[in-house]
């Protein structure tokens, strides 16, 4: 089998395992009871804790375990529910994911209202776009970091810049960029990031979202007093480690990884270029490492997907959160593809595991099925 579909999920690492095995097997004490039995998982918790602050420059205590990308994006969204009546306006743009996408929709029918940003035909979020749609009423602008479909990357600096100047917070979904490409929130001036750790090799279900000391966030999940009260239910210790674990070793490797990632997709895309094959590459120079989106003319991506499929190649059509939605996504909509190359979009996406050969062997069989 070849992987090729890292933007839907990731091998978990080796050192990601070995991390949570303790608290799947013996470690099993609750992080919030006082004897000693519990004092690996209290000390597992702060250490996860450390490591991950450090992977993207924050301070520990401005991390908050959550179970993943969909539930920290939809706390921020749904957190203009408690903002103030006059200001609780939500400026997003219209590429990013349904777990803000649909959150946005759920709170506009509780009145929130929310502007949603055009994107170029490269999927970027102009600054000046934003800075004509930033109003009095604004509470949250909320701009993912890098596109899961088309890889495209966000110029979060000047985006969290302009948003600052104005006095509103900024939120980031992180969940394809973190562990791919290096992130600074404090740098880059981030209110609130959003982080999914089966994207970098990690275990599914467990994931944090950073909020910036001082700025107050209401909670989401009511209960107990874990996560400072802001976020209840026991402590999934195990996932909390493997989480820890894998992104350290991503961060550790990022150039060594990247560069592997840039020449591996390079065979690939000159194999196809060389066949004449008529397509389109989407996004720009400035991707994610690894993401390539292609639209054939004439093609259809759900067949691509089946034929490559039955030579044991995993990709994608559009976004996987919904690959059962054979309609071209609303991200290849908004950067404008042409009908006729559109419904033949495919997504592969490379991860530290593949090689120069999955490339060759994908480009093969893309050409064999295209030509004939
Ligand atoms: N945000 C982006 C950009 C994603 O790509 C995904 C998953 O595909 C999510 C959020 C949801 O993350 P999770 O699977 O951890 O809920």
């Amino acid at each position: 089998m070849i992987y090729a579909d890292n933007a839907a999920t990731t091998e978990l690492c080796p050192e990601a395992y070995d991390a949570m095995k303790p608290y799947l097997l013996h470690e099993y004490g609750n992080a919030s009871q006082s004897y000693s039995f519990a004092k690996s998982a209290k000390k597992a918790l702060k250490s996860a804790r450390e490591t991950i602050a450090t992977c993207i420059g924050a301070s520990p205590e401005e991390i908050y375990f959550t179970s993943g990308g969909t539930e920290s994006d939809n706390w921020v969204i749904k957190s203009a529910l408690f903002a103030d009546k006059k200001r609780n306006r939500i400026i997003t743009s219209e590429i990013e994911h349904h777990a803000i996408l649909n959150s946005c929709n759920s709170v506009n029918m509780l009145g929130i209202p929310v502007t949603v940003l055009p994107v170029d035909n490269k999927g970027y979020v102009l600054p000046s776009v934003l800075e004509k749609a930033i109003a009095d009423d604004t509470y949250l602008v909320s701009i993912m970091f890098a596109n899961n479909e088309i890889g495209t990357i966000e110029p979060i600096k000047e985006l969290a810049n302009i948003t600052h100047t104005h006095g509103i917070l900024f939120h980031t979904d992180a969940v394809q960029a973190l562990g791919h490409i290096p992130i600074n929130v404090h740098d880059l001036g981030i209110d609130f990031l959003s982080s999914s750790a089966h994207k970098f090799n990690g275990p599914k279900g467990i994931g944090f979202l950073y909020i910036r000391k001082g700025v107050n966030l209401h909670s989401y999940v009511d209960g107990g007093s874990q996560e400072k009260g802001h976020r209840a239910g026991t402590e999934n210790i195990a996932s909390i480690e493997g989480m820890a674990a894998a992104l350290k070793k991503n961060v550790d490797h990022i150039s060594r990884v990247t560069s592997n990632l840039r020449a591996i997709e390079h065979t690939l895309v000159s194999a196809l270029k060389q066949s004449n094959l008529d397509f389109i590459r989407n996004g720009d120079e400035q991707h994610l490492p690894g993401n390539i989106s292609l639209s054939f003319r004439g093609a259809e991506g759900e067949m691509l997907l089946h034929r490559l499929d039955l030579k044991g190649i995993c990709i994608s059509t559009g976004s996987a959160c919904n690959s059962i939605n054979t309609q071209v996504s609303h991200v290849i909509k908004a950067i404008h593809v042409p009908p006729e190359y559109a419904e033949g979009t495919i997504r592969i996406t490379f991860g530290a595991n593949n090689t120069q050969e999955d490339a060759m062997q994908i480009a093969r069989e893309l050409i064999r099925i295209l030509h004939t």
